[in-house]
């Protein structure tokens, strides 16, 4: 039995994260979750945004599923997602986008997997406000080892998952300094496994090739900023935010959690798509060592995905969230 802590998150999150438990369960994998939660639900409630509590379950199990966290715009509290990730070193986020049968999308034999630099960039928290003479300040750093480190892990899981290419996507014309640095670890990274093509795209042009043609890409990676909105435009190539799973993983902890964010829009109502977080599940289940039991639950959900009626509104159905799971439980096994 795999002890697991479980983060149920902000909106739509305690939604998604019952469907997920739900099929688990009826699957029989040996997980235990660990129920701890963060946030501004966690906040109204006790006035802690991460508790202790939650802190002392990451590090005593070392794996975790995450529903979303809402942050507040342009004010308030600093994100919790960034927080948890600086503080455990979470310096990969992996998300994978991948076209499956059933979800209808403008393009076909899209596979790729996304490295994005998770705890330095523009989300290292260096930042000034100058209120008197109007100047607000981000700094954006990369670290050499952090850039080695992140291209290091995406050539890595290339040659481990049988990959092709990587390719790195950076903004060196302008932004040289940070530019340079991931230039050189990509680099450094290439000559190591040299089975692997590696080529480079500058940022915007990437943008364009990846809306015109995803299906040269295999594994990207990049830094923070730039791999937080490729992400959710893969994930639109692929069928949306409520499908794509997501992980976030350092050398000794890893959080598994879905693209999307907290969905204040939706939350309440049994609209939200659990396929995500339960991807990011099953992500996490052969993080684990349980690969039979995510390609058994996988199988169930592609099946579901293929029967429209079945399926949430995002994807053209009319089920809740807890019909599309009930819907997934009956396929397992079949
Ligand atoms: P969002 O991802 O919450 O929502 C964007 C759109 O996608 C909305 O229309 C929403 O209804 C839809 N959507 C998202 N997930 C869905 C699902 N599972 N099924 C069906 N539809 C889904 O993005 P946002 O509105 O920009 O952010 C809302 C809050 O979430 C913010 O506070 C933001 O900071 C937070 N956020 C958290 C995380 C995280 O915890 N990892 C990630 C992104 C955003």
């Amino acid at each position: 039995m795999h002890l697991i802590t479980l983060i149920p998150g902000d909106g739509i999150g305690p939604e998604i994260t019952k469907a997920v438990t739900d099929i688990f369960a009826a699957a029989q994998v040996p997980v235990q979750w660990e129920e701890q939660n963060a946030g501004q639900t966690t906040f109204d409630q006790s006035g802690e945004l991460i508790p202790q509590a939650l802190l002392t379950s990451l590090e005593k199990n070392k794996v975790a599923l995450k529903g979303p966290i809402t942050t507040p715009v342009g004010k308030g509290f600093r994100s919790i997602n960034v927080t948890l990730r600086q503080k455990y070193d979470l310096y990969q986020n992996v998300r994978p986008s991948k076209t499956t049968d059933g979800i209808k999308t403008r393009y076909e034999g899209i596979d790729l997997v996304l490295f994005r630099e998770n705890t330095e960039g523009l989300y290292a928290g260096l930042e000034v406000w100058d209120e008197h003479n109007g100047i607000g300040d981000s700094i954006a750093r990369v670290t050499v080892n952090g850039a080695r480190k992140i291209c290091h892990a995406a050539f890595a899981y290339a040659a481990k998952h049988g990959r092709k290419k990587v390719t790195l996507a950076h903004k060196a014309n302008i932004l040289k300094v940070p530019g340079k640095i991931m230039l050189d670890a990509a680099q450094e990274a290439a000559r190591e496994f040299p089975q692997i093509q590696y080529e480079d795209k500058i940022i915007d042009n990437m943008c364009m090739q990846l809306v015109g043609k995803p299906e040269q890409f295999d594994v990207i990676v990049t830094t923070n900023l730039f791999g937080d909105i490729l992400s959710d435009l893969c994930a639109g190539l692929v069928g949306g935010l409520g499908v794509v799973a997501g992980a976030n993983i350092g050398d000794d902890m890893a959080i598994f959690e879905a693209v999307h964010g907290s969905a204040p829009d939706i939350a309440g109502q049994g609209k939200a798509n659990p396929t995500a977080l339960l991807r990011s599940a099953l992500m996490m289940l052969h993080h684990i060592g349980e690969h039979e039991q995510a390609v058994k639950i996988e199988k169930a959900l592609e099946l579901t995905l293929k029967d429209k009626a079945k399926c949430t509104g995002d994807l053209g159905g009319s089920a809740s969230t807890s019909e599309f799971a009930q819907a997934i439980i009956d396929n397992l096994g079949k």
